[in-house]
């Protein structure tokens, strides 16, 4: 378990006018072994110091970190050095060695193992992360996806029992995105891996864990598992984060630029429909459609399953009987649905 106590970590943004940044400010957070934990908020609110401050790359100000029980803040260097091999890290820009082969870059960390160990080990781990084809390649020669696997097979090089990823995912391109956090979701399972993932994007978050905490100005200001911090924001600040990385705040956009998608004819309503806990054993747009005579057209969709459920919404055009619009809207809300009508009606 990884507990954080108290962790106040600052700055120093002006020598002169001796001004202090407090890039961590009082956080405390318990991670549960084998949790995959996301720590999000918007650039600069203090997630990659205090990320930083689990392995001690910085050392807190004050305030205390626990790895399974102990204090690591008070080891005695030499035990600290044993204490980081068991927390792995892996970074937005992956830092491997460039003079270096793949299998030379993953076989760095591996120190006190006979040469056929040293082998034997290294091939292991590249057969983990599926990139043994490239043991005798320079970092220059492969794809961001695949440095990203090198990067992960060094990170586990000791068998750390935690994986610290920064970004990991953030100069990778969707589809890689989604095969690195398929790959990180099945080694938190293979290896019982506690996963703590920074990242700014909300799409990782939902796609990978399973709780998260959201910073901002160096503070944890909420914190839950994903499903309900994402359905039912409590924080301004988060609010203001699930809004903008939605699809659905598009929406604003083409209403400010008189689109023509969202122009109605005569008797149609435009509508925000978000999903908070809603069925997905029935297909609602179809069935409502059929069972209320309405036409339908979605303008916008951004609907995920977390945590095995559904949350988002959508934004659709209704054409049909007016009343038969307002039997819908009843249809819906009983589904816990939330209808807000944009214009029209
Ligand atoms: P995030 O990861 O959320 O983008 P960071 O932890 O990188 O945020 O930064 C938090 C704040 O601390 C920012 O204002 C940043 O400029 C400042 N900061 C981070 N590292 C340093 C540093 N080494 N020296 C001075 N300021 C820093």
């Amino acid at each position: 378990m990884i507990e954080l106590e108290h962790i106040i970590k600052n700055f120093q943004a002006d020598t002169n006018k001796n001004i202090s940044i407090h890039a961590v400010n009082d956080v405390s957070l318990k991670i549960n072994d084998g949790e995959i934990f996301g720590i999000i908020g918007f650039s600069g609110a203090g997630k990659s110091t205090l990320v930083r401050c689990i392995n001690l790359l910085e050392r807190p100000d004050s305030g205390s970190v626990k790895i399974d029980g102990v204090e690591i803040t008070k080891l005695k260097p030499r035990d600290l050095y044993k204490a980081r091999r068991k927390i792995g890290m892996i970074f937005q820009q992956f830092n491997l060695m460039p003079s270096r082969t793949v299998f030379q870059n993953v076989a760095y960390p591996l120190t006190n193992l006979s040469k056929d160990e040293i082998k034997n080990k290294v091939r292991e781990l590249l057969s983990l992360v599926e990139i043994s084809e490239k043991e005798n390649n320079y970092p220059s020669e492969l794809s961001g996806g695949q440095k990203q696997r090198v990067a992960i097979a060094r990170a586990l090089a000791n068998d750390p029992t935690i994986l610290l990823c920064d970004e990991a995912t953030s100069a990778l391109d969707p589809q890689t995105t989604g095969a690195i956090l398929q790959l990180l979701k099945d080694l938190n399972k293979k290896l019982n891996l506690t996963i703590v993932v920074i990242t700014h994007e909300m799409e990782v978050v939902k796609n990978i864990c399973r709780k998260a905490a959201v910073m901002d100005h160096g503070r944890i200001i909420e914190t839950g598992d994903v499903f309900s911090i994402f359905s039912n924001p409590k924080h301004e600040v988060t609010k203001n984060f699930v809004r903008t990385t939605s699809n659905l705040s598009k929406l604003e956009i083409l209403l400010r630029e008189n689109s023509p998608m969202v122009k109605l004819n005569p008797g149609e309503v435009l509508a925000r429909l978000i999903y908070i806990y809603a069925e997905v054993s029935e297909p609602l747009i179809s069935s409502m459609s059929r069972e209320f005579n309405l036409e339908i057209n979605i303008i916008l969709a951004d609907v995920e399953i977390v945590s095995g459920i559904m949350i988002g919404g959508t934004v659709v055009i209704f054409k049909g009987d007016r009343e038969n619009i307002l039997k819908a809207f009843e249809y819906l809300k009983a589904r816990n649905v939330n209808v807000e009508v944009i214009k029209g009606c």
